[in-house]
């Protein structure tokens, strides 16, 4: 069980300093950095921590830096990655697993050669192999029309359900008040759940991920997009290939495709990255077509010839929470004071968690400024926008 400590299921109503709702990487770490701060927290989720439905609920997730010159979350992604070793160095540091990263380039991408004057700037270790080196390094790789390889060594995977699930445990254990119910109304910063009751707090933050929009609909109508995405997991040979440290985390942007070596034994996992169809992430269905599985087949057979005749022995369906730019938004509800609206993770949010938390706190607490970019204002509408990956073009010409 989950939260087996009484602590978890103890009586929540009553007065806090904040309530989260929603328990996914971003609300969890939220929670943790506002209750170690001393606020009374709670934190609330409708159907559990990581949940099935939720977009933190998979099985693992990559940690890179690279984000071109978006510096700003190559920060993050920095500063998420001393975080999350430290915090799961006790607990248990299975929870991320140091892969390394592999960007696979071909001519005419430029979005991996404008991560290097950042990497150089923070002091990020990389290397560039070229197809030689690439070949010597990673034979099961057929290279076709990528001409280089960006790696980087610190990079790899986290576990993200069982992380998360670990992150609200080890809260509550810490005094975290931790509540499983659906917030079905609200007045204000006052709650109804679905069990008829009420939770009042002096501020209330929406972690929602891809239920945001429908919470607010005149709000985020046009500004988060939830799309259905697939995962695809299959059956890795015994002789370690395409396990680390032969077989990095990887993209191949040409392709618009990236995976995760076999972790934890579930398999060769790749996750097409171009965005789905939109969908509700209560009701949508969790299983892959033959279409999707032909398709990605197809890639596998081009890119990773060993494993042709590879089993599928898993997929996930998911969705990821879509702002137009994939800049997460970190706003104030326009109308409402105390009310705050967290989310749009956009395909890549999961390795931010600690640092988010932290920045999200920040402003809370010590009155940091956001950076404009999080604001409402500066999400432009899903329908005007043509994006459709999770690695943007460069902001800057
Ligand atoms: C297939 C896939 C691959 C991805 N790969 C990566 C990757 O490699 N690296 C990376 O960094 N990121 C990746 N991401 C993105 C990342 O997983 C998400 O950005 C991140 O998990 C979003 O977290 P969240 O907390 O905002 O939302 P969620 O995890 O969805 O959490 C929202 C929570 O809110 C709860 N909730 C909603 N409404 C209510 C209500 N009314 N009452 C109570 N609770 C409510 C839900 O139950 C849910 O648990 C991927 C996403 C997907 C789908």
């Amino acid at each position: 069980m989950l939260l087996s400590s009484s602590a978890a299921l103890a009586q929540t109503s009553g007065v806090y300093d904040y309530a989260i709702v929603g328990a996914g990487v971003f609300g969890t770490w939220i929670a943790r950095n506002l209750h170690l701060a001393g606020q009374r927290v709670v934190l609330i989720d409708q159907y559990g921590p990581a949940n099935n439905r939720a977009s933190s609920g998979g099985e693992t997730r990559i940690i890179r830096m690279g984000y071109g010159d978006r510096e700003i979350y190559t920060q993050f992604s920095w500063r998420a990655l001393e975080l999350y070793k430290q915090f799961y160095a006790k607990l248990d540091p299975t929870l991320f697993q140091e892969t390394g990263f592999l960007w696979l380039v071909r001519p005419g991408d430029t979005y991996a050669a404008s991560n290097l004057p950042v990497f150089d700037r923070l002091k990020i270790p990389y290397e560039k192999l070229d197809t030689t080196a690439l070949r010597k390094r990673y034979p099961q790789i057929e290279l076709g029309p990528i001409t280089w390889g960006l790696y980087e060594p610190n990079a790899g995977g986290l576990l993200a359900r069982r992380g998360v699930q670990t992150v609200v445990r080890e809260t509550v254990r810490q005094g975290l008040a931790y509540r499983q119910a659906s917030i079905v109304s609200r007045q204000g910063t006052t709650l109804k759940t679905d069990a008829g009751d009420s939770i009042s707090a002096g501020t209330v933050i929406y972690a929602c991920g891809p239920w945001l929009r429908k919470l607010f609909p005149d709000v985020l109508g046009k500004k988060i997009n939830p799309t259905r995405q697939e995962v695809f997991y299959f059956g890795a040979p015994a002789d370690g290939s395409f396990r680390a440290p032969k077989m990095p985390a990887w993209i191949d942007a040409g392709d618009t495709i990236y995976g995760l070596p076999d972790i934890e034994n579930r398999g060769f996992k790749l996750a097409p990255d171009q965005h789905g169809v939109t969908v509700d992430p209560d009701t949508q269905e969790r299983l892959v077509p033959a279409t999707s599985v032909a398709r990605v087949r197809e890639y596998v057979k081009r890119r990773f010839p060993k494993l042709a005749n590879a089993p599928l022995t898993q997929t996930e369906v998911c969705q990821y929470e879509n702002t137009a730019n994939g800049d997460y938004l970190i706003d104030r509800h326009p109308g409402e004071k105390n009310v705050w609206l967290v989310g749009g993770g956009s395909g890549h949010g999961y390795k931010h968690g600690p640092a988010l938390g932290e920045y999200v706190a920040g402003i809370l607490l010590k009155n940091k400024e956001i950076d404009p970019r999080f604001l409402l204002a500066a999400k432009p509408d899903i329908a005007a926008h043509g994006r459709h990956s999770t690695i943007p073009p460069p902001e800057k010409k």
